[in-house]
């Protein structure tokens, strides 16, 4: 018998991937020459067909010898804007609107005076771009409660929370309330964004769906959200994290009739379909 399917109610590309892969792509049609700092989203098979475009992947903007630099939907800080113009490069701005409300809310919390904590990992693209030109006395970048037991809260005056867009907020609850327990000026911005929240409240649906005894999430191997989908589903089924129909080992579909499929925010459609029709023949 063939194995059913069954697809999140939500997956894949979010908004913001969609209109910046679209850009890029229309620039590279139009005859545009760049170079995207970083990958443009975190998906290997995207940063492939970028190259394919004639749009290759760099990683610092010394290295751009093209006429335009793209700056990714994680977003920048501003001082790389600066550095860009100063090197007489143009700038295809390809920044998720969602990031950029962090960038400008972060500023505000700032000047109001307060401290800024931002949830997440400092190594990812996102947080360097709210993090990157702050002094830094001015925030924190933290994911576990050591790291907060480790600050005295109480010394600001005031504490604002950020969130990196992708993350399970659910996970820092506790932290959270911890810092607000120390500090009563604590508040929070709710960053966490949609398309993050929506996948994965269909991904823990999914897992909770009896009939599903296995569930596959697709995603590039750096992709934040891709890895938290599989973080949610794994602790309810079986999950496995794979780029695309290579990955799937044939031992993982013994004895299984029925498949869940999501897929991070930085999936392109036709990765999940090459998935699918891959099951489907299994
Ligand atoms: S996951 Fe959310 S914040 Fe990130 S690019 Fe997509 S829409 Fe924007």
């Amino acid at each position: 018998m063939p194995i059913k399917i069954k697809r999140a109610g939500k997956f894949g590309f979010c908004s913001g991937v969609r209109v910046a892969d679209l850009k890029v792509r229309r620039f590279a049609a139009g005859g545009g020459r760049g170079a995207i700092l970083g990958q443009v989203v975190h998906n290997e098979r995207v940063v492939e067909d970028m190259e394919r475009l004639g749009m290759r992947t760099v990683h610092t903007i010394e290295e751009v010898s093209e006429p335009t630099i793209v700056f990714s939907a994680h977003g920048v800080p501003d001082s790389f804007h600066e550095h860009a113009r100063e090197r007489g490069l143009h700038v295809l701005d390809t920044t998720c609107r969602f990031v950029y409300d962090i960038h400008r809310e972060s500023r505000k919390a700032l000047a109001d005076g307060c401290h800024l904590v931002f949830m997440g990992d400092p190594n990812h693209r996102e947080v360097i771009g709210y993090t990157h030109d702050l002094d830094p006395a001015a925030f924190h970048v933290i994911s576990t409660m050591a790291e907060a037991r480790d600050i005295d809260w109480a010394s600001y005056r005031a504490v604002k929370v950020f969130y990196q867009t992708t993350l399970n907020a659910e996970e820092f609850e506790e932290i959270v309330r911890y810092i607000e327990s120390i500090n009563s000026r604590t508040s929070r911005a709710d960053t966490i964004c949609y398309a993050t929240k929506e996948n994965q409240e269909a991904a823990r649906e999914l897992a909770m769906d009896d009939e599903v005894q296995l569930i596959l999430v697709i995603g590039g191997r750096q992709s934040a959200n891709t890895r938290h989908l599989w973080e949610i589903t794994s602790r309810i089924k079986p999950s496995h994290l794979i780029q695309g129909a290579a990955d799937i080992l044939p031992e993982w579909l013994e004895g299984i009739s029925c498949i869940g499929l999501t897929a991070g925010a930085s999936t392109p459609d036709s990765i999940i379909d090459e998935v699918e029709e891959t099951l489907t023949r299994a």
